[in-house]
């Protein structure tokens, strides 16, 4: 008997050494350890042996049991190792490859422009509110002191939707909005940027669609110098300290007096060149004292509340801050223009 349990844990140990799939190494487990394994089997007949020869021959059994199981646990692991490490060889990343470059994004420049004029008003206590761009009738014209027949309509060919709505020409109804909301108790201070149609011909200077942004102040006693010492802030913040301002008288159906702003050139600092064509400075945006009747419709009393309002275009403040010159570049979407702007 024992040297059947001998031959046992040679033949065994041999099959283990040759195999090298953890599948037939679990066969070779169960053939020789598993409940009708032939060790076991050999197990079963010490009944027949004398109490002399039982615990001998159960020492070698057990002896021949561990052997069998740490060869087989042995085997085990170096497959395992083995099957992982094919593994890692298969997915291994080939860190010397170039990398794929990756594009960083930015916000656009007019968005950049948008929100540095907001940030300058906010500043200054401003608010920033906001309207819908199909905007009824009322609101972009009548509200504003331009009645149906009125000629100004003419100036600003509109995009209309029904009889009643159209698409703003302008953010000033937003200001109308506004005061009608604040219900002519309380002041206004307000900017409201956004997105205006116009019926344009698209050109270097022109666009169907571009940016506007508002201004509107209204209280007690606001004055012309209140208007001009705002929009000097407004100059030299945005363009530099050196910048000067100039109003020249102008004419807006919902402002009265109305006028232009310019700013004195930043090449030839108001001598005259080239870039400002001989007159030293360059027109920025309109302004004026809000027109009694513009008041007088969103229920303020113009007896007793008075006010100043601005508007510009963020275009063209953007293309005379970095020397863009042609509109339709804001909106072309070329990456190339776009992404000198990121860290501007
Ligand atoms: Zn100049």
């Amino acid at each position: 008997m024992q040297a059947e349990l001998k031959a046992i844990e040679q033949e065994a140990l041999a099959k283990v050494a040759a195999v090298n799939d953890v599948k037939e190494l679990q066969a070779i487990k169960v053939a020789y350890l598993g409940k009708k394994g032939s060790l076991t089997a050999v197990l079963r007949g010490m009944g027949k042996l004398s109490p002399e020869e039982r615990p001998v021959v159960g020492e070698i059994a057990n002896q021949v049991r561990e052997a069998i199981t740490k060869a087989i646990d042995d085997k085990n692991d170096v497959l395992e190792n083995a099957a992982l490490e094919e593994k890692l060889q298969e997915e291994a990343i080939d860190v010397t490859l170039p990398g794929r470059p990756v594009t960083v994004g930015g916000p656009h420049l007019l968005t950049k422009v948008i929100e540095e004029i907001e940030d300058l008003f906010i500043g200054m206590g401003y608010e920033v509110r906001e309207g819908p761009e199909v905007e009824t009738d009322y609101f972009n014209f009548e509200a504003l002191n331009l009645p149906k027949d009125h000629p100004a309509r003419d100036m600003q060919d509109s995009f209309y939707v029904t009889n009643e709505l159209l698409l703003r020409t302008h953010t000033s109804p937003v200001q109308a909005r506004t005061m009608r909301e604040y219900k002519g108790e309380k002041p206004v201070k307000m900017i409201c940027p956004g997105k205006v149609y116009r019926r344009d011909t698209d050109d270097a200077t022109h666009s169907h669609q571009f940016t506007q942004i508002e201004g509107l102040y209204v209280d007690k006693d606001v004055k012309m110098s209140d208007l001009k010492g705002v929009l000097d802030i407004f100059a030299k913040k945005m363009f530099g300290e050196d910048r000067n301002i100039r109003l020249r008288p102008s004419f807006f159906p919902f402002t009265e007096p109305s006028v232009e702003m310019d700013i004195s050139c930043k090449v030839c600092h108001g001598e005259g060149c080239s870039v400002c064509k001989g007159t030293g400075w360059i027109e920025i945006l309109g302004a004026g004292m809000v027109h009694p009747n513009v008041l007088e419709m969103a229920g303020y009393d113009p007896k007793v509340y008075s006010g100043f309002a601005f508007g510009m275009g963020p275009e063209r403040i953007a293309m005379l801050k970095y020397g863009i010159n042609d509109i339709r570049q804001f909106y072309l979407n070329d990456s190339r223009f776009l992404k000198q702007f990121h860290q501007a």
